[in-house]
Protein backbone atom coordinates (compact mmCIF):
# COMPACT_ATOMS: atom_id res chain seq x y z
CA UNK A 1 0.00 0.00 0.00
CA UNK A 2 0.96 3.19 -0.79
CA UNK A 3 0.67 6.27 1.68
CA UNK A 4 1.49 10.38 0.86
CA UNK A 5 3.67 11.84 4.05
CA UNK A 6 1.61 14.72 5.60
CA UNK A 7 4.68 16.59 5.69
CA UNK A 8 6.54 15.75 2.45
CA UNK A 9 5.72 15.00 -0.84
CA UNK A 10 7.87 11.72 -0.22
CA UNK A 11 5.83 8.93 -0.62
CA UNK A 12 6.89 5.17 0.24
CA UNK A 13 5.75 1.87 1.08
CA UNK A 14 5.08 -0.27 4.14
CA UNK A 15 7.80 -2.99 2.44
CA UNK A 16 10.39 -0.38 1.77
CA UNK A 17 10.27 0.93 5.47
CA UNK A 18 10.67 -2.36 6.48
CA UNK A 19 13.41 -3.38 4.79
CA UNK A 20 15.20 -0.05 5.73
CA UNK A 21 14.17 -0.66 9.58
CA UNK A 22 15.55 -4.06 9.20
CA UNK A 23 19.05 -2.91 7.65
CA UNK A 24 19.68 0.18 9.65
CA UNK A 25 18.45 0.20 12.83
CA UNK A 26 19.31 -1.49 16.11
CA UNK A 27 16.03 -0.94 18.54
CA UNK A 28 16.01 -0.32 22.45
CA UNK A 29 14.85 -2.71 24.52
CA UNK A 30 14.67 -5.00 21.50
CA UNK A 31 15.26 -8.91 20.68
CA UNK A 32 16.15 -7.97 17.26
CA UNK A 33 16.66 -11.48 16.01
CA UNK A 34 13.13 -11.96 17.07
CA UNK A 35 12.18 -8.76 15.85
CA UNK A 36 14.22 -9.18 12.20
CA UNK A 37 11.29 -11.64 11.82
CA UNK A 38 8.32 -9.70 12.63
CA UNK A 39 6.28 -7.19 11.16
CA UNK A 40 7.13 -4.18 12.95
CA UNK A 41 4.23 -1.47 13.52
CA UNK A 42 5.90 1.63 11.61
CA UNK A 43 4.21 5.07 12.96
CA UNK A 44 3.48 7.46 9.96
CA UNK A 45 1.37 10.92 12.49
CA UNK A 46 -0.16 11.30 15.06
CA UNK A 47 -3.70 13.01 16.01
CA UNK A 48 -5.19 13.85 19.51
CA UNK A 49 -4.85 10.68 21.05
CA UNK A 50 -4.02 8.30 17.93
CA UNK A 51 -1.24 7.27 16.22
CA UNK A 52 -1.66 5.79 12.85
CA UNK A 53 1.00 3.39 11.10
CA UNK A 54 2.74 3.72 7.53
CA UNK A 55 -1.00 1.40 6.29
CA UNK A 56 -3.36 3.90 7.40
CA UNK A 57 -4.23 1.71 10.93
CA UNK A 58 -5.02 4.02 14.00
CA UNK A 59 -4.47 2.96 17.67
CA UNK A 60 -4.86 4.34 20.57
CA UNK A 61 -1.62 5.77 22.40
CA UNK A 62 -2.60 3.49 25.53
CA UNK A 63 0.92 3.89 27.22
CA UNK A 64 1.14 8.14 26.50
CA UNK A 65 3.99 6.83 23.81
CA UNK A 66 6.18 5.19 26.79
CA UNK A 67 4.81 7.62 29.20
CA UNK A 68 5.29 10.87 28.09
CA UNK A 69 1.89 11.76 26.35
CA UNK A 70 -0.29 14.55 28.04
CA UNK A 71 -2.21 16.81 25.58
CA UNK A 72 -2.04 14.70 22.49
CA UNK A 73 -0.02 14.31 19.66
CA UNK A 74 -0.28 17.35 16.73
CA UNK A 75 -1.30 19.82 19.59
CA UNK A 76 -2.08 23.44 17.96
CA UNK A 77 -0.16 25.15 20.85
CA UNK A 78 2.23 22.98 21.25
CA UNK A 79 3.27 22.72 17.71
CA UNK A 80 3.28 26.50 17.03
CA UNK A 81 5.24 26.82 20.20
CA UNK A 82 7.84 25.35 18.35
CA UNK A 83 7.50 26.49 14.84
CA UNK A 84 7.50 30.06 16.75
CA UNK A 85 10.85 29.22 18.40
CA UNK A 86 12.13 27.79 15.32
CA UNK A 87 11.75 31.51 13.64
CA UNK A 88 14.40 32.44 16.30
CA UNK A 89 16.70 29.81 17.21
CA UNK A 90 16.50 26.17 17.33
CA UNK A 91 20.06 25.97 19.96
CA UNK A 92 22.58 28.08 21.62
CA UNK A 93 24.35 26.61 24.67
CA UNK A 94 23.37 27.29 28.37
CA UNK A 95 27.33 26.98 29.15
CA UNK A 96 27.87 30.55 30.49
CA UNK A 97 24.93 31.64 29.03
CA UNK A 98 21.32 31.65 28.76
CA UNK A 99 18.07 31.49 26.34
CA UNK A 100 14.81 33.02 26.64
CA UNK A 101 12.39 30.09 26.55
CA UNK A 102 14.86 27.84 29.38
CA UNK A 103 15.10 31.03 31.28
CA UNK A 104 11.20 31.24 31.23
CA UNK A 105 10.70 27.55 31.55
CA UNK A 106 12.80 27.48 35.04
CA UNK A 107 10.75 30.53 36.65
CA UNK A 108 7.32 28.33 35.60
CA UNK A 109 8.73 25.15 36.92
CA UNK A 110 10.12 26.68 39.43
CA UNK A 111 6.30 28.01 40.45
CA UNK A 112 4.96 24.41 40.45
CA UNK A 113 7.28 22.73 42.15
CA UNK A 114 6.88 21.52 45.82
CA UNK A 115 7.62 24.19 47.93
CA UNK A 116 11.12 25.04 48.54
CA UNK A 117 12.89 23.85 45.38
CA UNK A 118 14.19 26.77 44.17
CA UNK A 119 16.50 25.94 40.96
CA UNK A 120 16.34 24.44 37.53
CA UNK A 121 19.12 22.50 35.99
CA UNK A 122 18.69 21.39 32.26
CA UNK A 123 19.43 17.83 30.85
CA UNK A 124 18.22 16.03 28.20
CA UNK A 125 17.17 12.68 29.70
CA UNK A 126 15.33 11.26 32.93
CA UNK A 127 18.50 9.21 33.30
CA UNK A 128 20.65 12.37 32.97
CA UNK A 129 18.52 13.98 35.03
CA UNK A 130 19.34 11.34 37.85
CA UNK A 131 22.71 11.40 37.12
CA UNK A 132 22.64 14.89 38.10
CA UNK A 133 21.43 14.70 41.10
CA UNK A 134 23.52 11.74 42.18
CA UNK A 135 26.27 13.69 41.08
CA UNK A 136 25.04 17.11 42.94
CA UNK A 137 24.65 14.93 46.21
CA UNK A 138 28.16 13.61 46.53
CA UNK A 139 29.62 17.08 45.57
CA UNK A 140 27.11 18.72 48.25
CA UNK A 141 28.91 16.54 50.84
CA UNK A 142 31.78 17.68 49.64
CA UNK A 143 31.69 21.35 50.03
CA UNK A 144 30.08 21.03 53.53
CA UNK A 145 32.96 19.00 54.60
CA UNK A 146 31.29 15.43 54.99
CA UNK A 147 33.78 13.44 51.73
CA UNK A 148 32.69 10.05 53.74
CA UNK A 149 28.96 10.70 52.39
CA UNK A 150 28.99 9.47 49.24
CA UNK A 151 26.47 6.40 49.13
CA UNK A 152 22.85 5.94 48.06
CA UNK A 153 20.39 4.13 49.71
CA UNK A 154 17.77 2.87 47.17
CA UNK A 155 14.85 0.19 46.63
CA UNK A 156 14.64 -2.94 45.71
CA UNK A 157 13.20 -3.33 42.05
CA UNK A 158 14.11 0.63 41.33
CA UNK A 159 14.80 1.93 38.02
CA UNK A 160 16.09 5.31 37.56
CA UNK A 161 17.46 5.07 34.19
CA UNK A 162 19.95 3.22 31.69
CA UNK A 163 23.17 5.10 31.96
CA UNK A 164 25.72 3.51 34.51
CA UNK A 165 25.16 5.98 37.46
CA UNK A 166 21.24 5.35 37.10
CA UNK A 167 21.83 1.68 37.01
CA UNK A 168 23.68 1.54 40.22
CA UNK A 169 20.79 3.50 41.96
CA UNK A 170 18.40 0.89 40.20
CA UNK A 171 17.64 -2.45 40.98
CA UNK A 172 16.18 -4.33 38.59
CA UNK A 173 18.52 -7.61 38.89
CA UNK A 174 18.53 -8.52 34.81
CA UNK A 175 20.26 -5.00 34.06
CA UNK A 176 22.45 -5.07 37.38
CA UNK A 177 23.97 -8.84 36.51
CA UNK A 178 24.93 -7.71 33.19
CA UNK A 179 26.65 -4.62 33.89
CA UNK A 180 27.59 -5.41 37.63
CA UNK A 181 31.63 -4.60 36.88
CA UNK A 182 30.55 -1.21 36.01
CA UNK A 183 28.48 -0.57 38.77
CA UNK A 184 29.15 1.65 41.92
CA UNK A 185 27.56 -0.06 45.28
CA UNK A 186 24.16 0.90 46.48
CA UNK A 187 22.16 -0.04 49.65
CA UNK A 188 18.62 -1.68 48.47
CA UNK A 189 15.64 -1.32 50.95
CA UNK A 190 12.04 -2.90 50.02
CA UNK A 191 9.66 -1.08 48.58
CA UNK A 192 6.74 -0.79 50.76
CA UNK A 193 4.83 -3.72 48.66
CA UNK A 194 1.08 -4.25 49.38
CA UNK A 195 0.73 -7.54 47.19
CA UNK A 196 1.38 -11.13 48.49
CA UNK A 197 1.94 -9.39 52.01
CA UNK A 198 -0.40 -10.70 54.65
CA UNK A 199 0.05 -7.68 56.70
CA UNK A 200 -1.99 -4.54 56.87
CA UNK A 201 -0.70 -1.29 55.16
CA UNK A 202 0.23 0.46 57.98
CA UNK A 203 2.15 -2.56 59.34
CA UNK A 204 4.15 -2.15 55.86
CA UNK A 205 4.90 1.24 56.62
CA UNK A 206 5.76 0.73 59.89
CA UNK A 207 8.06 -2.05 59.11
CA UNK A 208 9.97 -0.38 56.28
CA UNK A 209 10.26 3.09 57.97
CA UNK A 210 11.75 0.60 61.35
CA UNK A 211 14.09 -0.70 59.03
CA UNK A 212 15.27 2.44 57.27
CA UNK A 213 15.82 3.87 60.70
CA UNK A 214 18.08 1.02 61.61
CA UNK A 215 20.08 1.43 58.28
CA UNK A 216 20.36 5.30 58.95
CA UNK A 217 21.21 4.83 62.30
CA UNK A 218 24.20 2.45 61.78
CA UNK A 219 25.29 4.04 58.41
CA UNK A 220 24.41 7.74 57.81
CA UNK A 221 28.05 9.00 57.95
CA UNK A 222 28.49 7.66 54.97
CA UNK A 223 25.25 8.33 53.08
CA UNK A 224 24.71 11.07 51.00
CA UNK A 225 20.98 10.39 49.92
CA UNK A 226 17.87 8.09 49.63
CA UNK A 227 16.17 8.15 46.15
CA UNK A 228 12.77 7.00 45.60
CA UNK A 229 10.22 7.12 42.83
CA UNK A 230 7.66 8.79 45.37
CA UNK A 231 3.95 6.88 45.99
CA UNK A 232 4.57 4.93 42.65
CA UNK A 233 7.57 2.80 41.89
CA UNK A 234 6.94 2.51 37.68
CA UNK A 235 9.10 0.05 35.72
CA UNK A 236 8.90 -2.62 38.84
CA UNK A 237 5.07 -2.72 37.65
CA UNK A 238 3.54 0.10 39.10
CA UNK A 239 3.76 -0.58 43.00
CA UNK A 240 1.81 2.41 44.68
CA UNK A 241 2.80 3.71 48.02
CA UNK A 242 0.63 2.77 51.30
CA UNK A 243 -0.40 6.04 52.71
CA UNK A 244 2.71 7.27 55.20
CA UNK A 245 5.91 6.22 53.79
CA UNK A 246 6.64 9.29 51.75
CA UNK A 247 5.68 11.51 54.81
CA UNK A 248 7.73 8.71 56.84
CA UNK A 249 10.76 8.79 55.14
CA UNK A 250 11.37 12.50 54.57
CA UNK A 251 10.99 12.99 58.25
CA UNK A 252 13.87 10.13 58.76
CA UNK A 253 16.17 12.02 56.07
CA UNK A 254 16.07 15.07 57.99
CA UNK A 255 16.67 13.50 61.54
CA UNK A 256 19.81 11.94 59.95
CA UNK A 257 20.94 14.39 58.08
CA UNK A 258 20.67 12.62 54.35
CA UNK A 259 19.34 14.23 51.27
CA UNK A 260 15.85 12.60 49.69
CA UNK A 261 16.21 12.74 46.01
CA UNK A 262 12.63 12.58 44.42
CA UNK A 263 13.12 10.82 40.98
CA UNK A 264 9.56 12.12 39.51
CA UNK A 265 10.64 11.04 35.99
CA UNK A 266 7.60 8.82 35.94
CA UNK A 267 5.13 10.58 38.35
CA UNK A 268 5.47 14.05 37.64
CA UNK A 269 3.56 16.86 35.44
CA UNK A 270 -0.06 15.33 36.37
CA UNK A 271 0.21 11.80 35.72
CA UNK A 272 -0.83 10.77 39.31
CA UNK A 273 -3.58 13.05 39.75
CA UNK A 274 -1.26 15.85 41.48
CA UNK A 275 0.88 18.15 39.63
CA UNK A 276 3.94 16.25 41.53
CA UNK A 277 3.23 12.70 43.52
CA UNK A 278 5.36 14.08 46.24
CA UNK A 279 2.51 16.65 46.76
CA UNK A 280 -0.20 13.70 48.08
CA UNK A 281 2.23 13.35 51.26
CA UNK A 282 3.19 17.26 51.30
CA UNK A 283 6.81 16.29 50.95
CA UNK A 284 9.64 18.19 49.57
CA UNK A 285 12.70 16.73 48.34
CA UNK A 286 15.77 18.10 48.39
CA UNK A 287 16.59 16.78 45.04
CA UNK A 288 13.45 16.05 42.52
CA UNK A 289 14.03 14.97 38.78
CA UNK A 290 11.82 15.24 36.04
CA UNK A 291 11.31 14.60 32.25
CA UNK A 292 8.72 12.39 30.65
CA UNK A 293 5.84 14.58 31.05
CA UNK A 294 7.55 18.24 30.47
CA UNK A 295 7.68 18.90 27.27
CA UNK A 296 4.14 17.21 26.85
CA UNK A 297 5.99 14.07 24.88
CA UNK A 298 7.18 16.18 22.48
CA UNK A 299 11.17 16.97 22.65
CA UNK A 300 13.62 15.74 24.87
CA UNK A 301 14.27 17.89 28.15
CA UNK A 302 14.85 16.81 31.56
CA UNK A 303 15.13 18.53 35.27
CA UNK A 304 16.91 18.57 38.04
CA UNK A 305 15.79 20.95 40.81
CA UNK A 306 17.52 22.21 43.87
CA UNK A 307 16.95 23.69 46.89
CA UNK A 308 18.63 26.94 48.09
CA UNK A 309 20.61 24.96 50.79
CA UNK A 310 22.02 22.31 47.88
CA UNK A 311 22.63 25.60 45.18
CA UNK A 312 24.41 27.78 47.77
CA UNK A 313 26.28 25.13 49.23
CA UNK A 314 28.31 25.41 45.26
CA UNK A 315 28.92 28.91 45.33
CA UNK A 316 32.20 30.23 46.25
CA UNK A 317 35.37 31.73 44.56
CA UNK A 318 36.65 30.47 41.38
CA UNK A 319 39.75 29.43 43.40
CA UNK A 320 37.88 27.12 45.71
CA UNK A 321 36.98 25.25 42.33
CA UNK A 322 33.49 24.76 43.85
CA UNK A 323 31.45 24.42 40.59
CA UNK A 324 29.14 21.69 39.55
CA UNK A 325 31.17 20.25 36.85
CA UNK A 326 28.21 18.98 34.28
CA UNK A 327 26.49 19.44 31.25
CA UNK A 328 25.71 18.02 27.83
CA UNK A 329 25.69 19.79 24.41
CA UNK A 330 22.11 20.53 24.71
CA UNK A 331 21.60 21.13 27.64
CA UNK A 332 18.80 23.87 28.07
CA UNK A 333 17.83 23.31 24.21
CA UNK A 334 15.31 26.07 23.31
CA UNK A 335 12.77 24.47 20.80
CA UNK A 336 12.82 21.90 24.20
CA UNK A 337 11.75 24.62 26.28
CA UNK A 338 9.38 26.61 24.30
CA UNK A 339 7.39 23.54 23.82
CA UNK A 340 7.81 22.41 27.40
CA UNK A 341 6.37 26.02 28.70
CA UNK A 342 3.57 25.81 26.04
CA UNK A 343 2.96 22.43 27.40
CA UNK A 344 2.38 23.88 31.24
CA UNK A 345 0.60 26.89 29.72
CA UNK A 346 -1.50 24.48 28.31
CA UNK A 347 -2.08 22.06 31.76
CA UNK A 348 -3.47 25.70 33.83
CA UNK A 349 -5.86 26.85 30.64
CA UNK A 350 -7.58 23.42 30.98
CA UNK A 351 -7.27 23.03 34.47
CA UNK A 352 -5.64 19.42 33.53
CA UNK A 353 -4.35 18.22 36.80
CA UNK A 354 -7.81 18.13 38.54
CA UNK A 355 -9.02 16.63 35.65
CA UNK A 356 -6.61 13.70 35.89
CA UNK A 357 -7.92 13.37 39.45
CA UNK A 358 -11.55 13.33 38.55
CA UNK A 359 -11.46 11.10 35.59
CA UNK A 360 -9.23 8.58 37.53
CA UNK A 361 -12.21 8.07 39.72
CA UNK A 362 -14.08 6.89 36.26
CA UNK A 363 -11.37 4.67 35.54
CA UNK A 364 -11.12 2.88 39.09
CA UNK A 365 -14.72 2.34 38.33
CA UNK A 366 -14.48 0.88 34.81
CA UNK A 367 -11.44 -1.12 36.78
CA UNK A 368 -13.34 -3.02 39.11
CA UNK A 369 -14.77 -5.23 36.22
CA UNK A 370 -11.44 -6.50 35.62
CA UNK A 371 -11.73 -8.50 38.66
CA UNK A 372 -14.64 -10.71 36.75
CA UNK A 373 -11.67 -12.32 34.96
CA UNK A 374 -10.50 -15.08 36.31
CA UNK A 375 -6.36 -14.46 35.38
CA UNK A 376 -6.16 -11.06 37.34
CA UNK A 377 -4.32 -11.02 40.82
CA UNK A 378 -3.63 -7.34 41.46
CA UNK A 379 -5.07 -3.91 39.73
CA UNK A 380 -2.79 -0.49 40.96
CA UNK A 381 -3.79 2.43 40.13
CA UNK A 382 -2.92 6.14 40.99
CA UNK A 383 -3.94 8.61 39.09
CA UNK A 384 -3.65 7.97 35.17
CA UNK A 385 -0.89 5.08 36.45
CA UNK A 386 -2.28 1.97 36.22
CA UNK A 387 -0.88 -1.66 36.37
CA UNK A 388 -3.03 -4.74 36.05
CA UNK A 389 -0.45 -8.04 37.25
CA UNK A 390 -1.90 -10.99 35.66
CA UNK A 391 -1.58 -14.40 37.35
CA UNK A 392 -1.73 -17.93 36.81
CA UNK A 393 -3.90 -18.70 39.76
CA UNK A 394 -5.67 -15.72 41.85
CA UNK A 395 -6.47 -17.70 44.74
CA UNK A 396 -2.91 -18.50 45.35
CA UNK A 397 -1.26 -15.86 43.92
CA UNK A 398 0.90 -17.91 41.82
CA UNK A 399 2.73 -15.47 38.68
CA UNK A 400 2.95 -16.95 35.13
CA UNK A 401 6.17 -17.90 34.61
CA UNK A 402 8.02 -15.09 32.77
CA UNK A 403 8.44 -17.82 29.79
CA UNK A 404 5.10 -18.13 28.89
CA UNK A 405 4.72 -14.02 28.09
CA UNK A 406 1.51 -13.45 29.08
CA UNK A 407 2.33 -9.49 29.24
CA UNK A 408 3.48 -9.11 25.62
CA UNK A 409 1.01 -11.46 24.25
CA UNK A 410 -1.55 -9.65 25.91
CA UNK A 411 -0.48 -6.61 24.66
CA UNK A 412 -0.07 -7.67 20.67
CA UNK A 413 -3.53 -8.76 21.21
CA UNK A 414 -4.38 -5.16 22.33
CA UNK A 415 -2.50 -4.08 19.26
CA UNK A 416 -4.48 -6.03 16.89
CA UNK A 417 -8.01 -5.06 18.31
CA UNK A 418 -6.52 -1.13 18.03
CA UNK A 419 -4.19 0.18 21.32
CA UNK A 420 -0.78 0.43 21.61
CA UNK A 421 0.41 -1.19 25.26
CA UNK A 422 3.55 -2.39 26.57
CA UNK A 423 3.99 -4.26 29.31
CA UNK A 424 6.26 -5.16 32.38
CA UNK A 425 6.40 -8.43 32.43
CA UNK A 426 3.16 -10.13 33.86
CA UNK A 427 1.61 -6.57 34.41
CA UNK A 428 0.01 -4.93 31.55
CA UNK A 429 0.32 -0.95 31.91
CA UNK A 430 -2.06 1.74 31.22
CA UNK A 431 -1.37 5.11 30.54
CA UNK A 432 -3.28 7.21 28.62
CA UNK A 433 -2.52 10.26 27.36
CA UNK A 434 -3.54 12.89 30.87
CA UNK A 435 -6.25 14.59 28.15
CA UNK A 436 -7.68 11.73 27.22
CA UNK A 437 -11.85 12.16 27.87
CA UNK A 438 -14.14 10.24 29.40
CA UNK A 439 -15.27 8.59 25.92
CA UNK A 440 -11.97 7.82 24.95
CA UNK A 441 -11.14 6.04 28.28
CA UNK A 442 -14.21 4.49 28.01
CA UNK A 443 -12.94 2.89 24.19
CA UNK A 444 -9.66 2.53 25.23
CA UNK A 445 -10.50 0.74 28.72
CA UNK A 446 -13.44 -1.59 26.91
CA UNK A 447 -10.28 -3.25 24.31
CA UNK A 448 -8.23 -3.49 27.34
CA UNK A 449 -10.34 -5.52 28.82
CA UNK A 450 -10.89 -7.54 25.65
CA UNK A 451 -7.13 -8.30 25.49
CA UNK A 452 -6.78 -9.55 28.38
CA UNK A 453 -10.15 -11.63 28.37
CA UNK A 454 -8.66 -13.16 25.07
CA UNK A 455 -5.29 -13.79 25.78
CA UNK A 456 -5.77 -15.04 29.28
CA UNK A 457 -9.10 -17.25 28.96
CA UNK A 458 -8.78 -18.60 25.55
CA UNK A 459 -9.40 -22.24 25.19
CA UNK A 460 -6.12 -24.73 25.66
C1 LIG B 1 11.65 6.51 32.53
C2 LIG B 1 12.27 6.76 33.86
C3 LIG B 1 13.60 7.21 33.97
C4 LIG B 1 14.50 7.33 32.76
O1 LIG B 1 14.11 8.33 31.89
P1 LIG B 1 14.70 8.37 30.40
O2 LIG B 1 14.17 9.63 29.83
O3 LIG B 1 14.16 7.14 29.72
O4 LIG B 1 16.17 8.33 30.52
C5 LIG B 1 14.09 7.50 35.21
N1 LIG B 1 13.33 7.36 36.32
C6 LIG B 1 12.07 6.94 36.27
C7 LIG B 1 11.27 6.83 37.52
C8 LIG B 1 11.49 6.60 35.04
O5 LIG B 1 10.24 6.14 34.98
Amino acid sequence: MKTTSTHSSLTYTYEEMSKKNKEYLWHPFTQMKEYMEDNPLIIERGEGRKLYDIQGNAYWDGVSSIWLNVHGHQVKELDNAITDQLEKIAHSTLLGMANIPSILLAEKVIEIMPKGLKKVFYSDAGATAVEIAIKMAVQYWQHKGKKGKHKFITMKEAYHGDTIGAVSVGAIDLYHETFHALLFPSIKLPYPYTYRSLHKQEEIVKKNLKEMEQLLREQSHEIAAVIVEPIVQGASGIIVMPEGYLKGLRELCTQYNVLLIADEVATGFGRTGKMFACEHEGVTPDLLTAGKGLTGGYLPVAITVATDEIYNAFLGDYEEQKTFFHGHSYTGNPLGCAVALANLELFETTNLVQEVADKSVYIANRLQDFYRLKHVGDIRQKGFMVGIELVKDRETEEPYSWTERIGGLTCRRARELGMLLRPLGNVIVFMPPLASTIEELNEMINVLYEAIADTTEREG
